[in-house]
């Protein structure tokens, strides 16, 4: 009844790191290559829950698109916009928000865990929610490629579907399925007990893929492992080095028995697998680096591109608002 539709959500808060780009972004141009169709977009609403400095944001938003499209999302092929830029996200927000409680968001995991005692909570962290249920009602998403960590979010919004029927007795919506991504959660090279984040205060925790060479180098190698200098797997007991095998397999396509075995047969130490881990990294960015440089020294042509991709995202858009508000007899 409705046609397939992916939607690949990002926060431009910054390039993307290790760990969005195998957990999301390589995923994303496997679909958009075998056939899909894909919107993509850089989510700076979300991005501003908590408030950015502007000049950096701005940057970081055209950043985020170059590294995107270096990296193989094909604007002729794929949407790719700013999400600031259609204000029918949060129009639908606002209609959507009449379908829910303020107890099922409240109750939402990922909020929970934000929500420290008696501090302060951002209106904008409570409802992010909801505007991400308006992100994919939008666009009637079919299929969301996102990690198990959303699954209570998609909730909120096949209850708000099932609420708007309730209500509307209406079908409108399609309910989005979560494409499970099956890499493991990328974890902070600082802290590997923790999934790697843009959030993270210490630079080090990450490696942005469009950082420079000796950036990357100097990341890998600083990496925090253990005491056992043997390369082996084990995410709960040696939880650095698991990562950057991790790291390997998701860059290299091998497996993690095969990588092992092999390290184990070279006799490589952490810190020979370390260098021969950097050097994959760099080969595999290199070419992506150079596209995504040649992108950013050409600005008028990528805002053409997010200008070309916001008026295609807003034919979709406002026909489904249209109809939201049609059926609410607004
Ligand atoms: P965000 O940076 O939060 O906008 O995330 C963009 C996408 O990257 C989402 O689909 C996340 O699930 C994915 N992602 C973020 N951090 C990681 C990580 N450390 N490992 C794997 N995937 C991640």
């Amino acid at each position: 009844m409705f046609p397939r539709r992916v939607l690949c959500g990002i926060q431009p808060s910054s390039v993307p790191h290790v760990g969005n780009y195998l957990g999301a972004v390589k995923k994303w141009i496997d679909l958009q290559n075998s056939g899909d169709n894909l919107v993509v977009m850089l989510a700076d609403l979300h991005a501003v829950t908590i408030p950015r400095e502007p000049e950096v944001l701005r940057k970081s938003i055209l950043e985020t698109a170059a590294s995107l499209l270096a990296c193989g999302i094909d604007p002729k092929r794929s949407i790719i916009y700013r999400q600031s830029q259609l204000p029918h996200h949060t129009e639908l927000n606002w209609l959507l928000s009449t379908l829910t409680t303020v107890q099922k968001v409240a109750h939402i995991p990922t909020y929970k865990s934000k929500v420290k005692d008696d501090a302060p909570i951002p209106l904008g962290l409570f409802l992010y929610p909801v505007l991400q249920s308006a992100d994919i009602l939008l666009f009637k998403t079919t299929h969301l490629p996102v990690g198990e960590d959303q699954i209570p979010h998609l909730q909120l919004c096949t209850y708000m579907i099932e609420k708007f029927y309730h209500y509307y007795k209406q079908n409108i919506f399609p309910v989005p399925e979560l494409l499970a991504t099956e890499t493991n959660r990328i974890r902070s090279l600082r802290r590997p007990e923790q999934k790697m984040s843009k959030s993270d205060f210490e630079e080090r925790a990450r490696i942005d893929i469009m950082d420079d060479e000796d950036v990357i180098r100097e990341r890998v190698m600083k990496a925090l492992t253990d005491f056992n200098s043997q390369i082996s797997y084990d995410r709960q007991q040696r939880p650095g080095v698991s990562n950057l095998i991790d790291i390997y397999a998701g860059i290299s396509g091998q497996s993690i028995e095969t990588i092992v075995k092999e390290a184990q047969r070279d006799n490589l130490n952490t810190g020979a697998f370390k260098k021969q881990l950097a050097q994959l990294i760099i080969e595999h960015f290199r070419p992506k680096r150079l596209e995504y440089l040649k992108l950013l020294d050409d600005r008028s042509h990528l805002l053409s591109i997010l200008e070309n991709g916001r008026e295609r995202a807003r034919e979709i858009a406002d026909k489904t608002l249209n109809e939201v508000k049609d059926v609410m007899g607004l």
